[in-house]
């Protein structure tokens, strides 16, 4: 069962204010809700997000959902989660509405419709008849003579009465813009001045022959109605951006938008295992896998913010704040960025460590509850506990589920922690040989001087506990203290890895850790 918690669980953290409102940047976050979210879109997000707080302009939100065979209500709920649950915050899109609403696709059909009809009126684009079966011959006959395969331009200059005739033939017809056929250049804001020849920029389609619209046309048109002043996204959409700068000119002739182009930048490639592009099916490029790891979101967004950009001096560690006041898109670099699980994770080691006591209590907590080791509503002894305890641990985890894993001894039956240990520790039970390997015949007289001294002790302090336990078992019984402890610490924490013995003891308690010692002696 994933043990991440819902988002609005999670404590708040402290968001950039300092940076008011004060430029006229406008920036998108344009996710399709198809599937779960990825690191390659929280990626895209942050640097849009950080170039938003950065020139203190605005953050939008927009979903497009166009796609009706594949998006779902399930991926839109979970990327607004996953903004939240990020804390990055929307300046206008879907719960927050805006000046530009609705901010979901599906909802602005009329509009996209209307910008069709008047980009055909004025003759931007055009009624193509041109059958499936018909364009891929056109491909094929065009791979054949050494030529790039495109729309031939067939259906460009029909007659009404041509048209009517091919309507006759029972074709409907989608419809195609018309490109200039000049060259396309842009100043890239990461890639620099890029040029696209005319010939390798067809006419392509805006509106399918059963009407509905294509991302082509619906995120220009957007994005001139939005008012976007740069698009950054991913180096994989390169290719649309002649056909998009083309389409923006028609639409500031038809009177859709300000009638400015944005500027572009096309973030860099995240690449995965083996120097291949990072892809949606890698395990790793899973944003649920992090939360249900336990990842920080500070630590997660630090780590992605290094890829394709770094803040400088070598610095690795940095809080949201930060990449804000730091982050210009014209520092991103234009290579591909590799894409390091090992790194990801000391970074979040490190944001773990510098968390506030209270603080890191309260997220364990919540993953504590995820998990079934703590109830609902944490009782005052246990959140004491659990905060006596954090301490201990803080600097042994590297995401809040291993810290899960090292403290929820504390919290489970004493009589049931052996065989709750088996939960999340294959290593431990689902073998058998280790539990076997500490708790066997020759550990007896090991538990027994335990629970007499535990029974015994007058300071309950773990210098006390460890003093008396060495003098009772290291040089009573002559055992290794390696080989002495362990079956005490199977026998208190079901672990073999646990926080550290004796301080573990003094936080369980005597009774508590009588009653353990005596169900491992049963
Ligand atoms: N919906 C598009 C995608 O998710 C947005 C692309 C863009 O940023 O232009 O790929
Ligand atoms: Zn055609």
């Amino acid at each position: 069962m994933p043990i991440s918690p819902p988002s609005h669980q999670n404590p708040q953290r402290a968001r950039p204010g300092s940076l008011a409102r004060m430029s006229d940047v406008r920036v998108r976050f344009c996710p399709s809700p198809t599937g779960n979210p990825h690191v390659g879109m929280v990626r895209t997000a942050l640097f849009n997000w950080a170039y938003a707080k950065h020139t203190g302009g605005t953050f939008v939100f927009r979903i497009e959902d166009t796609d009706t065979a594949r998006d779902s209500e399930t991926s839109y709920r979970q990327l607004l989660d996953a903004l939240r649950w990020l804390g990055m915050t929307w300046d206008e899109g879907p719960e927050v509405g805006g000046p530009h609403e609705p901010y979901r696709q599906s909802q602005r059909m009329d509009f996209y419709r209307d910008v069709a009809q008047r980009l055909l009126d004025a003759g931007y684009a055009y009624r193509c008849y041109c059958t499936p079966e018909e364009l891929e011959e056109q491909r094929e006959a065009q791979k054949a003579a050494g030529r790039t395969p495109g729309y031939n331009g067939r259906c460009r200059t029909l007659s009404a009465h041509d048209e009517a005739a091919l309507r006759a033939e029972g074709r409907q017809p989608a419809i195609r813009f018309r490109m200039p056929g000049t060259d396309f250049t842009w100043d890239d804001l990461v890639r620099g001045p890029l040029t696209f020849a005319a010939e390798h920029v067809p006419d392509y389609v805006i509106v399918r022959a059963s009407g509905e619209p294509l991302y082509t046309l619906t995120n220009p048109c957007d994005d001139a109605d939005m008012e976007i002043t740069h698009v950054l996204r991913g180096e994989d959409l390169l290719s649309s951006t002649p056909r998009q700068i083309a389409l923006y000119q028609a639409l500031a002739a038809i009177g859709v938008g300000n009638g400015t182009t944005p500027r572009f930048g096309h973030l860099p490639y995240v690449m995965g295992e083996g120097n291949k592009k990072l892809s949606k099916r890698d395990p790793e490029s899973s944003l649920q896998m992090y939360r249900d790891e336990g990842f920080v979101p500070e630590g997660l967004l630090n780590y992605l913010a290094l890829l394709g950009w770094s803040i400088g001096d070598d610095r690795d560690f940095f809080s949201m704040d930060e990449l804000a006041q730091a982050f210009d898109v014209a520092d991103v670099n234009a290579n591909p960025a590799r894409f390091d699980l090992k790194k990801c994770t000391a970074i979040n080691a490190a944001w773990i460590r510098q968390l506030a006591i209270d603080d890191l209590a309260s997220r364990l907590e919540q993953y504590l509850i995820a998990d079934g080791s703590l109830p609902e509503k944490p009782t005052h002894e246990q959140r004491a506990l659990l905060a006596s305890a954090v301490p201990l641990v803080q600097e042994r985890m590297e995401t809040l589920r291993q810290g899960v894993h090292m403290l929820s001894f504390l919290f489970a039956h004493d009589e049931g922690v052996l065989s709750e240990a088996s939960v999340g520790t294959p290593a431990f039970r689902r073998d058998g040989a280790d539990e076997a390997a500490v708790l066997t015949p020759e550990a007896r007289p090991v538990l027994e001087a335990a629970r007499n001294v535990v029974a015994s002790l007058e300071d309950w302090s773990h210098a006390a506990i460890e003093a008396a336990l060495r003098a009772a078992i290291v040089d009573g019984l002559g055992m290794k203290p390696k080989v002495a402890f362990g079956p005490i610490r199977v026998a208190v924490s079901g672990r073999r890895v646990s926080p550290p013995l004796f301080e573990s003891i003094e936080l369980l308690g005597r009774e508590r850790t009588l009653a353990r010692l005596d169900s491992a002696l049963a």
